[in-house]
């Protein structure tokens, strides 16, 4: 056989082989089965086993099957447990399964989702999540809704479309003649805005240094009194969910004030904005539907897996053509073109995930994981409080706060937390103070596995006093 036909004859063969997917199946199944009872992080020797990936570029094909056994045997012990009961760091999100099987067909297609004719079917999906998402977030019918990597990007993408539009009004044409002596664009954003906010105004040319720093109270809400005068010139960006204390701006208050301005507001709800799917939880989103973008997380609240962030724009048009790309051989069609609507040309089609979480819950699942994740959080609250920690915010959401005694014991309480494979927590700082931070984000999170995180914070505590 001709050597360039080597490859392509064995790959042929392996195709009708069903024995790598059945072996992967397995895998899979098996770590789903035990992902309840593991530990939560990974042990010492999962992580020296990983050594075992250390091998130059091989010269030689590998047989399918000892690359699945290897990824399974070192690979699957050093995952960190973010789609158990009791991961508590960042906002991490779990993933439901018959969604992952979803993903899994989807990943076979393999389908390049950019435009219409590369795919009808995510084209498809994407337009009626569209549709699903402002619905469910009751924001206007007709807001256009990219699918991006996560909230940074579609924050970055939301801020592109009021970039374009402020200086549109301007009568300077962004995408054509660039930043350079272009009219100042004004933006205006609370002290405590996430971090990607400041990386996508440092990407974008807005600048990090030269914004207008609104004050916030002592939960970290921008103080409606202390918004200085807006105008049709400038973006102002606010928080629904901060990501230490999960409280939300004002957005009902603040929103009127820059309506009559004719200011852009831009919300980012990364974990938060799903407050608006709960009727318990909707007061915290009040009046947000008066904004003109928004980015949040398919990965975070809604449990999807990841790659799912997601920019909704009001003005369709200064979205589109933000995101406008052209060439001779990109086949634009009547239908949806969902390059159209993110940064990137080539990517997978991400919308299968969002719309079968959301086909999977239905309003009503997607209301009770909502209502869930705050309910778990709450009785965290009491009960760490109760065995005599300090929880230092209100918690409204699905964000808890903890400190012990000193800075320093709290410090040892989190490292030995973090060694007891029991939960895992990660720290933050609030009001210059080092604290412990508890994100209740995963669907799996039982009331028991709360009492045990709690049991696990006591001995963590006792611990540190000893050592
Ligand atoms: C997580 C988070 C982000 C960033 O989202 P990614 O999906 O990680 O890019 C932005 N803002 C807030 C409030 C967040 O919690």
């Amino acid at each position: 056989m001709a050597i360039s036909k080597k490859l392509q004859a064995r790959m042929i063969k392996l195709a009708s082989d069903r024995a790598v997917f059945n072996q992967a199946k397995d895998y899979a199944l098996d770590y789903l089965d035990g992902i309840f009872e593991r530990e939560v992080y990974p042990n010492d020797i999962a992580l020296q086993n990983l050594k075992h990936f250390d091998e130059p570029m091989p010269i030689d094909a590998d047989d399918p099957a000892s690359m699945l056994k290897l990824l399974h045997d070192y690979g699957s012990p050093a995952t960190v447990a973010t789609t158990g009961g009791r991961y508590f760091g960042l906002v991490v999100g779990g993933s439901f399964a018959p969604v992952l099987a979803v993903k899994w067909l989807a990943d076979v297609w393999d389908q390049l989702a950019p435009l219409y004719v590369t795919s009808p079917i995510m084209a498809k999906l994407e337009t009626v999540s569209e549709q699903w998402m402002n619905d469910l977030l009751g924001l206007p019918k007709d807001c256009a809704m990219g699918l991006v990597s996560g909230t940074s990007m579609a924050t970055m993408v939301g801020f592109a479309a009021a970039r374009y539009e402020l200086l549109r009004r301007a009568d300077w044409d962004v995408n054509t003649k660039g930043l350079f002596g272009a009219p100042p664009i004004r933006v205006v954003v609370g002290a405590e805005a996430h971090s990607s906010v400041f990386k996508a105004l440092a990407i974008l040319g807005l600048g990090k240094d030269r914004v207008e720093l609104v004050p916030v109270d002592e939960q970290g809400r921008m103080r409606a009194d202390k918004v200085p005068a807006l105008d049709d010139n400038t973006l102002l960006i606010l928080q629904a969910g901060n990501v230490n204390s999960g409280s939300f701006d004002p957005i009902d208050e603040i929103c009127d004030m820059a309506n009559k301005a004719g200011a852009w507001v831009h919300v980012d709800g990364a974990f938060g904005l799903w407050a608006a799917a709960s009727k318990n939880k909707q007061y915290l989103t009040m009046g947000m539907e008066k904004a003109d973008s928004w980015s949040v997380d398919g990965h975070k609240t809604l449990n999807t897996p990841y790659d799912c962030g997601i920019v909704i724009c009001r003005d369709r048009n200064a979205m589109i053509t933000a995101m406008q790309a052209s060439g001779d051989y990109i086949l634009y069609s009547d239908q949806r073109d969902g390059m159209l609507y993110s940064p990137d040309m080539s990517r997978r089609g991400r919308a299968v995930e969002l719309w079968a979480t959301l086909k999977l819950l239905g309003k009503s699942g997607v209301e009770e994981l909502v209502d869930g994740l705050c309910d778990r959080a709450c009785q965290f609250a009491t009960d760490i409080t109760t065995e005599g920690f300090n929880v230092l915010n209100d918690v409204v959401f699905n964000q808890v706060l903890v400190t012990c005694g000193s800075p320093e014991e709290t410090a040892a309480t989190l490292r030995n937390l973090q060694r007891s494979g029991e939960c895992w927590c990660g720290s933050g700082k609030w009001h210059e103070m080092p604290v412990i931070r508890v994100s209740v984000c995963s669907w799996a999170t039982t009331e028991e596995d709360i009492s045990r995180t709690v049991r696990a914070f006591v001995k963590a505590r006792r611990d540190s006093c000893k050592g």
